[in-house]
């Protein structure tokens, strides 16, 4: 059966009685299931407006489980979301960022999702809803492998939520791939980057996606950036040794040493773009 509720609340008690497949923007719903019909009943949550949208709240900056990467591209939005926007603009196409939706990509929890760097580096949590509850996450918890997350069968992932307090921080999202349009990523790097008055680095986050299971931020690197000068040569800070939490594999898009090796580059390129916005 196909469903289309109207409200959040319908919606997740047509979820707890039918445990459909819920499609939202469909693009990757519909790539996965090929020739095929899909299995049991379809909820689409297109309708569900309440969830849609980007909102600025006292502590956190909300982005609606319907919005799509166009919306986020669209908002205005404080500098530190500079990474997440230039994301947006290389998911897919015009078409594909004016359909799909960033709860769509997370939930899909592709290792190569562009939109995980990003706000893993913005520390965001997602909120889930159900016909029970509401609970809240941390983003790195969330995903827990390739296409694997924590969601319920019964929830709806209603928003995800980006902390305020570090909007005055520089960021910035590099992404590799062999072509430079319709693109799917060999590395991708996100980076945030505050300074303080003395201009040294009061606090830098740096995640890298399509080299592990799931996008990993880079601790170590983050903590050897506090105290730094916030200036041009930041990069020559990164060290291999600063990569150790990922685990490339080889495929079909690169082996796993061109992978390495790529996003050292990028993470020294992305901090010697974030300094360079401060
Ligand atoms: C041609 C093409 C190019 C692409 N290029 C890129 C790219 O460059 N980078 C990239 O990262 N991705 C890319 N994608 C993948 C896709 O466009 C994105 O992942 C997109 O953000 C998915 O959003 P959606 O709304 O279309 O999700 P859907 O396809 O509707 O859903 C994806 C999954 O999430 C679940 N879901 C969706 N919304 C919710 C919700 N609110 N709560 C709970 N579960 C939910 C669905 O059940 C499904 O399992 C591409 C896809 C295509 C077809």
């Amino acid at each position: 059966m196909y469903l289309k509720p109207k409200t959040l609340s319908e919606a997740v008690s047509v979820l707890a009685e039918t445990g459909g497949l819920i499609l939202a923007g469909g693009t990757d719903v519909y790539p996965a299931l090929g020739e095929r019909l899909p299995q049991g009943d379809v909820v689409d949550i297109t309708g569900l407006r309440e969830i849609r949208g980007i909102s600025i709240e006292e502590k956190h900056i909300r982005i609606g489980g319907l919005t799509t990467w166009t919306e986020v591209i669209r908002t205005p939005l404080p500098r530190c979301f500079d990474a997440l926007k230039a994301a947006a603009r290389e998911v897919g196409s015009v078409q594909i960022q004016n359909r799909g939706t960033v709860a769509g990509n997370l939930c899909n929890a592709s290792p190569a999702a562009d939109g995980v760097p990003p706000l893993l580096a913005l520390d965001a949590e997602v909120e889930l809803a159900s016909a029970t509850a509401r609970r809240r996450m941390p983003l790195a918890q969330f995903i827990t492998g390739n296409r694997k997350t924590l969601r319920r069968q019964d929830e709806i992932l209603a928003a995800v939520l980006v902390p305020r307090g570090i909007e005055d921080a520089a960021s910035a999202f590099l992404k590799l791939g062999a072509r430079r349009y319709l693109v799917i990523s060999i590395s991708m790097v996100a980076a945030v980057v505050r300074s303080d008055d003395a201009g040294r680095v009061s606090d830098a986050r740096v995640a890298v996606g399509s080299c592990s299971a799931t996008a990993q931020r880079l601790r170590g690197l983050e903590k050897d950036l506090v105290g730094r000068a916030a200036t041009a040569g930041i990069g020559s800070t990164v060290r291999a040794e600063h990569l150790s939490p990922l685990s490339p594999i080889d495929d079909v898009r690169s082996t796993a040493e061109y992978r390495r090796d790529a996003s050292l580059t990028l993470v020294r390129r992305a901090l010697e773009l974030c300094v360079g916005r401060l």
